[in-house]
């Protein structure tokens, strides 16, 4: 059993302290909404008011945060944890950021001797419930490996990417393939639609033929139901879109598909759609289409 601290009850972060707890850790939670501590003590997690207090005696401190401006207002500025974790803390990041982000988070705790991991994850909030994400991981091998104890029950499969970073990197090259999916299958349900097809049998078709995958079958049985119900935001699906295409720009590689993304979300998120299921980006694709993909 290891001391665990634990930052943002998110969607995301819910379902991990949850598992945690379940594995028998022994987790102390801090959330910006205090009104979220209140439910999480129900399951048996340790609750406290000030971040500042959770570093005390913890084995991991580990974090799943919304975006860089979380990560820079908690752990590199504002409430600065970073530079106040004991030495000999496992930092891990859950979150989904800026890979250069997550390099001045590296800078800071290895200053304080402080092993760092990021680790975003792919999976979605029943996933993160169920303890079946898939985590992407950047860092040193060896505190890779100390820290199985906290990743495993949370996660159905832990990928180890090499050098400090590359976990940040993974999870936006495969965000990058999630978008793809979503913008692809709002197309071509709308294509559909508008060309007379049944839209039942076409993601029939799209459940077997040699392109199906699992984003295809759940968005499409989504949408044919008018259901948006949020899993993983459109609001942060903006904000990846974002962040996809500022990494690439750095290499010069072409990412046509996060710009497209990103200006679909904008739409999406300028009329309000920003709390509602990213696969909300296929309504915005069926309304530019002029056809409604209920049926
Ligand atoms: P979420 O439900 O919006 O939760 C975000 C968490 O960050 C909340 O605990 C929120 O606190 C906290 N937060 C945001 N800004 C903050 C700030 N300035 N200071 C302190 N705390 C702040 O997001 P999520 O869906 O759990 O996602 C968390 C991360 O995982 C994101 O980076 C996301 O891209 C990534 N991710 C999400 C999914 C998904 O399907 N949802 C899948 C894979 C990866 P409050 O409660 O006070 O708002």
């Amino acid at each position: 059993m290891a001391k665990v601290s634990f930052i943002g009850l998110g969607i995301m972060g819910t379902g991990m302290v949850g598992n945690l707890v379940k594995a028998g850790h022994d987790v102390t939670v801090w959330n910006r909404t205090a009104a979220k501590l209140k439910e999480i003590e129900k399951i048996g997690a340790k609750t406290v008011s000030d971040p500042a207090d959770l570093l005390k005696d913890a084995d991991f401190f580990m974090y799943c945060l919304a975006d860089d401006a979380a990560i820079k207002d908690v752990i590199t500025g504002g409430h600065n944890l970073a530079a106040k974790v004991k030495p000999g803390t496992i930092a891990i990041d859950l979150s989904t950021i800026d890979p250069q982000t997550s390099d001045e988070e590296r800078v800071i705790y290895e200053k304080n001797r402080v092993a760092f991991l990021d680790a975003p994850v792919f999976g979605t909030k029943g996933e993160a419930r169920d303890g079946g994400l898939w985590i992407v991981i950047g860092g040193d091998e060896t505190v890779f490996n100390k820290s199985l104890s906290v990743l495993k029950p949370i996660s159905e499969t832990t990928h180890y990417m090499g050098k400090s970073g590359n976990g940040a990197k993974m999870k936006l090259v495969g965000n990058l393939l999630v978008a793809s999916q979503i913008v692809s299958i709002g197309e071509a349900l709308s294509l559909a639609k508008n060309a007379g097809l049944d839209l039942r049998k076409v993601l029939e078709v799209a459940a077997v033929a040699d392109f199906k995958t699992p984003i295809y079958a759940g968005v499409g049985a989504g949408v044919i139901k008018g259901d948006y119900e949020v899993n993983f935001p459109l609001k942060l699906m903006l904000k990846d879109a974002r962040l996809i295409q500022a990494f690439a720009k750095r290499f010069n590689s072409p990412v046509t598909i996060a710009s497209t993304t990103e200006e679909l979300a904008k739409e999406g998120v300028d009329a309000g759609l920003g709390e509602l299921n990213a696969s909300a980006i296929v309504k915005v694709i069926s309304k530019r289409a002029g056809v409604d993909l209920v049926e």
